[in-house]
């Protein structure tokens, strides 16, 4: 590992429950000091930090809305003091309220855009300029085959996610002289509290390997790109999905 990334904190934000707790798991496992950013569940962060702790690792919990502008800057701001630099960002925090896009009202639009891309925006940009001037940085954004090839259903969803991605590609570009790297990842359907109401039944017949994905998988390959092995891959988005697109 080089010095720069070994030094550094990790903040993943979503990182209660589901992928972002497995994102979390692997970053400590690679010796990343952890961020773990939430919403409001905190007996589960609870869980994860001391689960992560027992094998040695090292995590802060830092419950905010990243949808929040206010509760996210204040958090950050805070963050930011302390001199250990944050030089891996995880931005995971998702919400999905899918409906026939008739039946979506003006909440489930707004609380799904704004959890993605706002909350893109509120924790991104503070943390991009220490990254810029450090030389060092990593950016992974949790989007989804949604993003990629649209689903019935998720018109908000899939738009949020296409946003997401549209963004990691222009940061890309636009850090990438300074050894910040900006990637996508997305997910196909992954075994989370997230899915527990779709139809799975009448979903998992439809991909290629014939079952869900774990949150391990793209934990491990959050793990990749956030690490030195991944120095010369940037604007890319990474299906993780069994096949499915
Ligand atoms: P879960 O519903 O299991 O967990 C969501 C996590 O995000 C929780 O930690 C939750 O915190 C947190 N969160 C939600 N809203 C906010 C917010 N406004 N501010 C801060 N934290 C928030 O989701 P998954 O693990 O399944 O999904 C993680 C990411 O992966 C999401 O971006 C999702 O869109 C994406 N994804 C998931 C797929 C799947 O099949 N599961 C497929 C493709 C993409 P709390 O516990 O406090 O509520």
């Amino acid at each position: 590992m080089s010095e720069k990334n070994s030094a550094c904190r990790a903040l993943i934000t979503g990182g209660s429950r589901g992928i972002g707790a497995a994102i979390a798991d692997a970053l400590a496992a690679a010796g990343h000091p952890i961020i773990l950013n939430y919403r409001s569940n905190h007996a589960a962060a609870e869980a994860v930090k001391a689960r992560i702790e027992s094998t040695g690792g090292q995590v802060e919990l830092v419950p905010f809305d990243v949808a929040d502008a206010a509760a996210t800057s204040a958090a950050l701001e805070r963050l930011l003091a302390d001199q250990r630099p944050i030089g891996i960002l995880v931005n995971n925090a998702g919400v999905a309220r899918d409906a026939a896009f008739p039946l979506i009202n003006e909440e489930d639009w707004n609380v799904v855009t704004r959890t993605t891309l706002d909350g893109f925006y509120n924790v991104t940009r503070p943390l991009v300029m220490p990254m810029v001037r450090r030389r060092w940085g990593r950016i992974v954004n949790i989007a989804s085959v949604s993003g990629v090839t649209g689903n019935r259903g998720q018109v908000n969803y899939s738009a949020a996610k296409a946003g997401l991605i549209g963004a990691t590609r222009a940061l890309a570009q636009e850090l990438a002289k300074r050894n910040v790297t900006v990637n996508a990842i997305a997910p196909g359907l992954i075994e989370t509290e997230m899915i527990q109401n779709a139809p799975l039944e009448h979903i998992v017949p439809l991909i290629p390997m014939q079952r869900l994905g774990q949150p391990r998988e793209v934990a491990d390959l959050a793990a990749f790109l956030a690490s030195d092995r991944a120095t010369y891959i940037t604007g890319q988005v990474i299906g993780i999905n069994g096949g499915l697109a």
